[in-house]
């Protein structure tokens, strides 16, 4: 597999053009039109530039989607049809994953400003009027108001159309429904495959070991259903060497990152030497890292913070909590549930108990999905449209407890 990745910031581009690839979520919808704009039509046209002819292009998510019509202008070029002709036969050859639950996570845009990055490539490219391509982004393509929406375009560009989870598929029938009036809702063409995490790349060293130990060299990779008889034979003290060496690799690296993030955000040296001797490898770690967005209640546990400070000192079974994640810059209540948790961790009984790691990444997730107990994941059914990060946890021998969502 190759991965190209575009970049506008090349110094033979109108200095204005150069920073649009620069941040992903800075600046306002007309920035976000130009990125799709260098996603969609500029993707189609580098696989051109570099003679790749694929036969199916998968649209992951509606940001893409321009990619159809750039699709069907090179057919137009290439055969001399017309952009209905060219749309219809492109379509065959395009699959569309939608991977949100509401309709707000669809990319919208207002017809002027569509007019204004599009309607000279409607015209002149694809020989089609504004009101035309307008209402391929369109419910009703008589409504003037009407914003374009990404995700009507991508599906009208697409032969297939599929969720990530079988309750996503059934939310996004319905999502969907507007555009096939009359349809039954089993019956709009939306179907789902399930998401799935890349074992190799989330299995610690040592789960790598003890499956191929008990598995062979084929561990997960074929079919799964013996799997479970297999790895029940593992002796129970093998097991648990395997977790308590997690256990500790994961508190020496919350300890060590814990202590920079304090350095680095000019707290006492006895607040870094603290962060230093925090929790024990034998207590039971509860883990929750994500991005924080109010569907996924990741305050949850805070709804009675008296129990929750039981539970983290309870002197037989004590519980121990690592918390991380970010909130989208311009979600306000996705940050205000960030101030809650760091202020509820700054008491001084909840603070030897629970940490809030920033700056949350891939890297920090290999590591907690390690060696975190248990998993936990609290979304609000049926909003979440297919949860990954609980699938990494159990490659490696935690525990997924989870809402019964997509
Ligand atoms: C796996 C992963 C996610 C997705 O987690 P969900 O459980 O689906 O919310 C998000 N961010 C990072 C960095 C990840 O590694």
């Amino acid at each position: 597999m190759k991965l190209y990745l575009l970049d506008s910031n090349d110094a033979a581009n109108f200095p204005p053009y150069r920073g649009i690839t620069s941040e992903l979520y800075g600046g306002g919808p007309d920035l976000r039109l130009m990125q799709e704009l260098v996603l969609g039509i500029g993707g189609w046209r580098l696989l051109t530039a570099l003679g790749i002819e694929p036969e199916v292009c998968h649209l992951n998510e509606g940001h893409a989607a321009l990619a159809v019509l750039e699709r069907a202008r090179s057919f137009m070029q290439q055969t001399g049809q017309s952009f209905e002709v060219a749309l219809a036969v492109t379509r065959a050859g395009n699959l569309f994953t939608t991977h949100t639950a509401v309709a707000a996570g669809f990319d919208r845009f207002a017809p002027a400003l569509i007019e204004h990055c599009l309607g000279g490539y409607a015209h002149k490219q694809l020989g089609i009027t504004l009101h035309d391509l307008l209402a391929l982004g369109r419910r009703n393509s008589n409504d003037p108001a009407e914003d374009f929406n990404m995700a009507y375009l991508a599906i009208r560009g697409s032969g297939a159309v599929n969720g990530v989870s079988r309750l996503h598929g059934k939310v996004s029938r319905h999502l969907f429904e507007p555009l096939f009036p009359r349809w039954p809702a089993d019956e709009v063409p939306v179907g789902h495959v399930t998401n799935g995490v890349h074992m190799p790349s989330w299995d610690s060293a040592a789960a790598d070991d003890l499956w191929t130990e008990a598995c062979g060299k084929d561990r997960w990779l074929g079919t799964t259903e013996a799997l479970e008889q297999v790895i029940r034979r593992v002796s129970d003290a093998r097991l648990w060497q395997f977790r308590t060496d997690a256990s500790k690799s994961l508190v020496k690296y919350v300890r060590e990152r814990l202590s920079r993030q304090l350095a680095a955000s000019d707290a006492s040296s006895e607040a870094v030497d603290e962060a230093m001797q925090l929790f024990d490898p034998n207590a039971l770690t509860l883990g929750f890292a994500r991005r924080f967005a109010t569907y996924k209640r990741p305050n949850l546990l805070l709804h009675d913070p008296e129990r929750l400070l039981r539970l983290l000192t309870n002197p037989e079974r004590p519980v121990q909590l690592i918390l991380a994640g970010k909130a989208h810059p311009a979600d306000q209540a996705g940050q205000a549930l960030i101030q809650q948790w760091t202020q509820f961790i700054r008491r001084s009984d909840v603070r030897p108990h629970a940490i809030f790691l920033s700056d949350y990444d891939m890297l920090l997730t290999e590591h907690l999905v390690q060696g975190v107990d248990v998993w936990l994941n609290t979304p609000r059914r049926p909003w979440k449209a297919s949860g990954t990060s609980g699938m990494k946890v159990l490659v490696n021998g935690g525990i997924n407890l989870s809402e019964l969502d997509g």
